[in-house]
């Protein structure tokens, strides 16, 4: 690799806003929990956490199938900025990105920081093996988990 494209060492405590475009894909944890579904009550604008994944989401992995023409499938999937990921209320409190806007660090189990992808699985914090695919789930809203379940890690 060209080092003077590699990553910098630590790059995740930089401030998110000087980030390279590699370095800000690099923060996620894959942790797929950004992937479930999420029903707002048109009432109260309450957001409701359920464990039905989109339909690109692989659930042995929780990464997404084909993340490069992702939206070719799934027009709505958001692609995160700094700028969004202070706006969305619903990104859940482990997700790397709204931890480094917030200024916060990584937690341990973050694969930038104990060098293995699989802890994030092991610790339970992703959605492997608490997920259903919205082509078998059937309606949303007999899916909603606590918010606890989503926030946990
Ligand atoms: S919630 Fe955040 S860290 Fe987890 S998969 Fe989504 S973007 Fe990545
Ligand atoms: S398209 Fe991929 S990244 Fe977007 S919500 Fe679905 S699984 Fe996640």
């Amino acid at each position: 690799m060209d080092p003077l494209s590699a990553p910098a060492a630590r790059f995740w405590d930089k401030p998110v806003e000087q980030l390279s475009r590699e370095e800000w894909e690099a923060l996620c944890d894959g942790c797929g929990k950004c992937c479930l579904h999420k029903l707002e009550d048109e009432d109260t604008g309450e957001v409701h956490h359920t464990n039905v994944a989109c339909r690109l989401l692989d659930l042995k992995t929780a990464r997404c199938a084909d993340y490069r023409y992702r939206k070719t499938f799934v027009p709505d999937c958001l692609r995160l900025t700094p700028r969004l990921v202070r706006e969305v209320p619903w990104l859940p409190s482990t997700c790397a990105y709204r931890l480094r806007a917030d200024g916060k660090p990584l937690p341990d189990w973050h694969y930038l920081e104990c060098g293995d992808r699989e802890e994030v699985h092991r610790r339970g914090v992703s959605v492997v093996g608490r997920a259903i695919s919205e082509i078998l789930a059937g309606p949303l809203e007999e899916h909603i988990v606590p918010t606890r379940d989503f926030e946990q890690s």
